[in-house]
Parts: C-alpha cells; structure tokens; sequence
C-alpha cells in the first residue's frame, strides 16, 4: 500500500475519508500538530527510489545451488572475515553507492524536509547509508569532538552547539565515504569506486606517503593499510557510538525538559521493523520519554 500525504504550512489537511480508511487520520494529525517530531526511520523510507533493503533475501545463484542467505548477512562483520564475503559486500556497498547517487528523495524524505522547515524537526536517527535525507535537504553527520580533550575526562564529550549538530544521526555510516582505520583519514567513495565495484580495497595514500617518508629518512618502513568502507557493520561496535549517545542524551532531555512541556512532542518511526537490536533499543528509549510527558508515539510500518 502507497501512502501520498501533503503537509503545507498554511493547509494542513489530507483528505480524512481516505486517511482515516488507511487508518492513517490520528498520525497525520499527530504530526501535522506536534511542537517537536523525533524520527526513527529504516530501509523502507527508501525502496520507492530504488535502493534495495537488506533484510530481503538473496534468490540462489547458479554457484549457490540450495542457499538461501539474506543480504544483510553481508553487512556482518563476522563473515567479513572471509575473503569471498568481503569481496561481495564491496560490490554490494559500490552498487548501493551507484544507486544511491542516482536515486531521487523519496515523498518521505521531503516531508522530513518540510517539517525541518515548520521548525517541528528535532532529529531523525537513522540507519540507511545511502545518504537520501541529505538529497532531501537535512544536515547529516556525526559532529567531531575533541576526544582527547581535558573536558572530555572531566564532563564527558563535549558536543558543539545544537544547531551545529546535523538534523540527521546515521547510525550506520555512509556509503559515500571510506576511511583509514589507522589515521583515519576520509576518503570518497566516488573517487575510489573502481576498485569498490571490482571487490578490493584500496590502500591509505596518506600512510604510504607517511612510510615512504620514514624510507627516505633512513627509518623502518610502515605497514600500509587498506581503506575500509565508513559503514557500521551488525555485531560491530560503532566508532562514534559515545558520540551518538550524547545526542541520544541530548534529545531526551529536551524531550523531558519541564520548560518545554508545553505542546505535544512525537515519535515517529517509519520503514522500519526494528530487526536491529540497536535501532530497537534506540526507539524503546525514545518511547519512554514521550509517554512520560503524555506526548504521542506514532508507529506506522504500513506498505
Ligand atoms: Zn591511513
């Protein structure tokens, strides 16, 4: 089942015969409503541009006779350990980057948009890489922290002003970008997207350039490491994890903030059957501190 739904500033209203037979009418007016909007969105905000969802599985190949395996098993790091594997999920995260360069925001996406611009926007958390909330007109991003800071053993990390923190939490990555897991330089994808498409990785140019120079100095050369995708597989810990849990923190108290009691603060959480235990304890948390100010948790993971 398709859903179009038109949110104006100056006309909020949706046909409710046909809303309230999709069983969509509370939602609608939920949203349309709200003081503050927290999103927590899946893969299925964008199947209609075309990206595929990786919980689907996988029909069996001629070299596959009888498997039957689910792509998401590509994005485990466990079986990443294997070489095959990790050749596969290189051509998959090149595909996926091809087509997410290609594709068009979704009516969802420019409806996270517009409520940014009704000023209703207080966070989308999500787990999609392919970056569509970006096309879309949200700021994404992890803000960089200064980790070895004084403070941050004092006070925890300390993070930038809100409005320099991007509307936009992806929670797994990009599949725009590639870094060095050892001075974590960042590279894109685009430029690198050759050898993506063909299952190798690329090397760190900065640390063959850091070796070379100890060579000419008469030093020990460095091991020189291979690039690796900026995605958070399952079962891996995530790099910035502290860093989104301080914005986790943040948007909880400003949900449960007494000053800002007045109006009615939503969760949202669209395209997603919280398969990923993360994701999942990620909307619990949120669910808890809107109930607990009477606000409204919206659930809809209708097709
Ligand atoms: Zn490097």
């Amino acid at each position: 089942m398709s859903l179009r739904v038109e949110i104006c500033a100056e006309d909020t209203s949706a046909d409710p015969a046909i809303l309230n037979t999709l069983g969509y009418k509370n939602t609608i007016n939920a949203i349309v409503s709200a003081r503050k909007i927290i999103v927590v969105c899946g893969a299925g905000i964008s199947t209609h541009a075309g990206i595929p969802c990786f919980s689907d599985e996988t029909k069996p190949t001629d070299g596959q006779k009888g498997s039957r395996r689910r792509n998401r098993d590509l994005f485990d790091a466990a079986l990443l350990r294997e070489p095959e594997m990790m050749s596969e999920f290189l051509k998959c995260i090149g595909n996926l980057h091809v087509l997410a360069q290609k594709a068009a925001p979704t009516p969802f996406h420019r409806v996270l948009q517009l409520l940014d611009d009704r000023t209703q926007l207080l966070r989308v958390y999500t787990p999609n890489v392919d970056g569509l909330e970006e096309k879309g007109g949200l700021t994404i991003g992890i803000p960089a922290v200064n980790k070895f800071s004084k403070q941050r053993y004092a006070k925890g990390i300390q993070l930038p002003p809100a409005t320099e923190i991007p509307r936009c939490i992806p929670l797994h990555g990009s599949c725009r970008k590639l870094h060095c897991p050892i001075c974590h330089h960042v590279y894109n994808m685009d430029a690198n997207i050759h050898f993506i498409l063909g299952g190798t990785l690329p090397i760190c140019t900065k640390c063959s350039d850091r070796s070379a120079s100890r060579v000419q100095s008469g030093k020990h050369p460095l091991g020189i490491p291979t690039l690796r995708p900026s995605i958070t597989l399952y079962s891996e810990e995530h790099e910035q994890g502290e860093i989104i849990s301080e914005i986790v923190g943040g948007d909880l108290r400003e949900v449960s903030a007494p000053s800002q009691s007045k109006g009615t603060v939503i969760l949202l959480v669209a395209g997603t059957r919280l398969g990923v235990a993360g994701t999942k304890s990620l909307v619990k948390e949120m669910a808890k501190a809107v109930k607990a100010r009477n606000g409204t948790h919206a659930r809809d993971n209708k097709k």
